[in-house]
């Protein structure tokens, strides 16, 4: 009789070698993903991770599973589109900081309010990385390395778990690259829940901002249990410095769309699916 085949995180790695500079927040991101793939034996041919354009946005490809590299911004747009058409798929999307808050920002808006059960991980190194280090939406005011913005964007950044909770999402984790394990334990409580949950990752970019090894003194992780109450959240992302890791916000709420009902006329349902729209 033939042994089971072990389900394995190295079972998740695709034969396809990640092409990140040594040292890049995103291999721990991979090796996350990989990790809580395994530790909830998910069926790899039935889970796809769909993502956009950048650095981080080559992860598809390294995993073995079912995967669409995108159109920069519309990860999450795709992402969407295959979990309404396909429920029974497990559904990860994921980007960078400029794909998903910049390009992808009305698509990043729109999913938390609508609340489609995926998940989309957010690797956040504040910086276009693949085009060689400009500034992005999340990006520091003063953040002056760039020859495009000597003295730095001059630009609020973007908070993108305060604009998630504003937006409507129901489930706002933080992580930070240098802690696998515990962006692997956040990746698995995002698939098992019910609704859009959004993980934002700090993930170094060695490269372009050498200066984010220093996010290693300046995480923390959470003891206290999420806010769960959108009031109570605010509260909290008002106080937040930006570091603080953990699930912050979990609040259950109706998942789209909602259910139809069961009919086997063709034109009954699509003016059902018609009305669905015509109400959002
Ligand atoms: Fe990673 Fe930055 Fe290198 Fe891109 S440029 S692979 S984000 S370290
Ligand atoms: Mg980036």
């Amino acid at each position: 009789m033939n042994e089971p085949i072990a389900v394995t995180p190295k079972s998740f790695k695709s034969a396809v070698k990640p092409i990140w500079c040594p040292g890049c927040g995103h291999f721990s991101v991979l090796n996350a993903i990989t990790k809580a793939m395994a530790a909830l034996a998910i069926d790899k041919d039935n889970s796809v991770l769909v993502s956009g354009i950048g650095c981080s946005s080559r992860l598809p490809a390294y995993v073995d599973a079912y995967g669409f590299h995108g159109v920069h911004g519309r990860g999450l747009a795709v992402a969407q589109g295959l979990k309404v058409a396909r429920p029974e798929l497990t559904v990860i999307a994921l980007g960078g900081d400029g794909d998903g808050f910049s390009i992808g920002g009305n698509h990043f808006l729109h999913a938390c309010r609508r609340n489609v059960n995926l998940v989309y991980i957010a690797m956040d190194n504040e910086v276009y990385g693949m085009t060689k280090g400009q500034a992005s939406p999340t990006t520091p005011m003063d953040w002056d390395h760039s020859k495009l913005t000597p003295h730095g964007p001059g630009v609020r950044p973007f908070k993108p778990a305060a604009i998630a909770l504003a937006a409507g999402a129901p489930w706002i984790a933080r992580a930070y690259s240098g802690n696998p394990n515990q962006i692997a334990k956040l990746i698995a409580e995002a698939i098992e829940f019910e609704g859009f949950s959004f993980i934002h990752v700090l993930s170094q970019c060695i490269t372009f901002c050498p200066e984010q090894t220093d996010w290693k003194a300046i995480v923390h992780e959470r003891s206290e249990p999420p806010a769960d109450s959108a009031d109570q959240a605010a509260r909290l992302f008002l106080a937040d410095d930006g570091f603080a890791t953990g699930v912050l916000y979990r609040e259950a709420r109706a998942t789209w769309p909602p259910p139809s009902p069961v009919t086997t006329d063709e034109n009954e349902a699509l003016a059902t699916l018609a009305a669905t729209f015509e109400a959002q």
